[in-house]
C-alpha cells in the first residue's frame, strides 16, 4: 500500500488519511506507552499537515505529560495518535492503519523501561531512551 495511507479506530467513528510519507515503525517501550496501549507502542509518523482526520469530534486528546498528548477514540478506546506539543509531526499507531502498509520496523526506544514479560529479538537497533 502506498499514499494515501488510510486508517481508523476499531468502531469506525474516526477515520484518517495521510497524503505524505510515513516513517519506519518505532517500538516504544516506555511505561506511558505500555500503560496506554496495554503492551508497547508501534508507531509510524507523518507531517501533521499531511494528516486529515474525519470524526475528530470523537477523539479525546489526553495530555499524557507536560510535553505530549495522546489521542484515542471516545467510543471504542482505540489509541490512534501521539503528538509532542512543540512538534509539526504526529505519530500514528501502526495497528490502526488499514490494509498492507508496506512499512517496516525501524527501532526500539525506551528499552530501559521495557516490561519483563517479553523479549525483543527482531535484531532492530535498541536504545535505552530516544534514538
Ligand atoms: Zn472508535
Ligand atoms: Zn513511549
Amino acid at each position: 500500500m502506498s499514499e494515501p495511507y488510510r486508517g481508523s479506530c476499531h468502531c469506525g467513528a474516526v477515520h484518517y488519511r495521510v497524503s505524505g510519507a510515513l516513517r519506519p515503525v518505532s517500538y516504544c517501550h516506555c511505561s506511558q506507552c505500555r500503560k496506554q496501549s496495554g503492551h508497547f507502542y508501534a508507531a509510524t509518523q507523518c507531517q501533521t499537515s499531511d494528516l486529515a482526520v474525519e470524526g475528530e469530534q470523537h477523539l479525546t486528546w489526553y495530555s499524557a505529560s507536560d510535553t505530549a498528548r495522546r489521542a484515542f477514540c471516545k467510543t471504542c478506546g482505540s489509541a490512534l495518535f501521539w503528538r509532542a506539543n512543540d512538534s509539526e509531526r504526529t505519530s500514528i499507531l501502526a495497528g490502526s492503519l488499514d490494509g498492507p502498509t508496506g512499512l517496516a520496523g525501524g527501532n526500539h526506544i525506551f528499552v530501559a523501561d521495557k516490561g519483563d514479560y517479553y523479549s525483543i529479538d527482531d535484531g532492530l537497533p535498541q536504545y535505552p531512551q530516544y534514538d
